[in-house]
């Protein structure tokens, strides 16, 4: 058998790499990347954060990602650009590079709207050195679509994102499992994936201050201290997944999945907030959107989902999620919607969120469903989703909206736009 062989693709800065792209093909002869800016988001309520920087913001400000706009904008004056983001030309972006990275490997999977995991198992038999293959990926991507991106490459997708991070923009890097000790191992322990500020201060106060600390430390003492949790960061650190999950599947989960037509992959949808949730009722009112968009794809291909999935990143970039199998599957939006916020409230110890998603799974066909005597869909509920779904479908997502999205600080379909051309973006 083929050694397992993963790169993942990164875009440096890319809200702001494609806003810059996007405006220098409209006769704008700034580049947004050579001056100090910024993609921030919901400006008018002063609560929006800084969704990405230009590296000059970064060098001459101090311009951090995820901080509140309004931080950003005393620190570097009247010399940072603003840009509103614009979700509709990032999916367009994001799908671009995704047809330049199918044509090295059918197994292509998006991790979230800028990265994307491809598995280059038994690809050398095709295109040969993994390393300069990736070289050219780097190169086309930036000719023909004209930003750039890092990609890092391993055995594994762990190792392949650790390595991505590695220096920075438009590079190339390997972090084989023997380069471990030499090129992970110094790092500090901030930098290991999943190590939030939190976990950071927690290890560092215990002595742990790099990856390396980490992966020499005893594995028993680890568990006791900090549980599942500890185990999963000492099998982080020595390059590795726990035994229980050979293929790290259950940490690399692409984070987007819009592959409407896959049953055994499901429907789903997730989003980056332009601010940080930190209330139960914005992070319902962002469930409530996603559930919008994600049960009308489930019954525009007339599917009932038995299995809901909610999951969400912080904004220390901690992901988390929960799944739930119930006994009657279910296309209602408020059905979906109930389900996803009971999920959430399991879940969810009020950490800022930074994006959020709600994912269907285990698939039934609307046809076969048999009518449960607890059947929860009442008549009126699939006539309200019904013509619901055909004011949209013919006069565009934004002609019906519900009340609690008329302030218009989170979009009433989150992602709903992408790929319906009658909707608004
Ligand atoms: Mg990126």
């Amino acid at each position: 058998m083929a050694k397992s062989c993963y790169m993942l693709i990164d875009v440096n800065s890319a809200f702001l790499s494609w806003e810059a792209v996007y405006r220098l093909q409209h006769g704008e002869t700034v580049d947004l990347r050579d001056i100090p800016s910024v993609v921030g988001g919901s400006e008018k309520n002063r609560h929006g954060i800084v969704l990405a920087k230009s590296l000059s913001a970064k060098k001459l400000y101090n311009v951090k990602t995820g901080e509140p706009l309004v931080q950003a904008q005393n620190k570097a004056g009247n010399n940072l650009v603003v840009v509103p983001p614009r979700h509709g030309l990032y999916k367009e972006a994001s799908d671009a590079m995704m047809n330049v990275l199918q044509q090295y490997s059918p197994v292509v999977e998006r991790f979230s709207i800028d990265e994307a995991f491809l598995d280059y198992t038994g690809m050398e038999m095709l295109y040969g050195d993994p390393v300069k293959t990736a070289y050219i990926i780097k190169d086309e991507i930036e000719s023909k679509l004209g930003f750039t991106v890092n990609i890092g490459i391993s055995t594994n997708k762990l190792l392949a994102k650790m390595a991505c991070e590695f220096e920075k923009p438009n590079k190339v890097h390997t972090l084989w499992p023997h380069e471990v000790p030499s090129k992970m191992w110094p790092l500090p322990i901030g930098e290991l994936y999943m190590v939030g500020r939190k976990t950071e201060e927690k290890l560092i106060h215990k002595g742990i201050l790099t990856i390396g600390d980490l992966a020499k430390c005893d594995i028993v003492y680890l568990k006791k201290w900090i549980k599942g949790f500890g185990e999963l960061l000492w099998h982080f650190a020595n390059g590795s997944y726990p035994e229980s999950d050979k293929g790290g599947t259950a940490f690399f989960q692409g984070a987007l999945t819009h592959e409407t037509d896959s049953k055994a992959k499901g429907i789903g949808n997730s989003s980056t907030i332009a601010f940080n949730l930190e209330t139960k009722s914005a992070a319902y009112k962002a469930l409530l959107s996603l559930c919008e968009t994600v049960s009308r794809r489930l019954r525009e291909h007339n599917f009932k989902a038995q299995v809901i999935h909610v999951g969400y990143t912080t904004s220390e970039f901690e992901r988390f999620g929960r799944q739930k199998k119930y006994l009657s599957p279910t296309s209602s939006t408020q059905e979906l919607y109930n389900r996803a916020c009971s999920l959430l409230d399991e879940l969810w110890d009020m950490q800022p969120i930074r994006a959020i998603g709600v994912h269907a799974t285990c698939l039934t066909s609307s046809e076969n469903t048999q009518i449960n005597m607890f059947e929860i869909e009442s008549e009126k509920s699939k006539f309200i989703d019904c013509t619901v779904d055909n004011l949209r479908n013919k006069y565009g997502s934004s002609i019906i909206k519900r009340g609690c999205f008329l302030d218009e600080d989170i979009s009433h379909m989150l992602g709903g736009s992408w790929g319906n051309p009658t909707g608004n973006s």
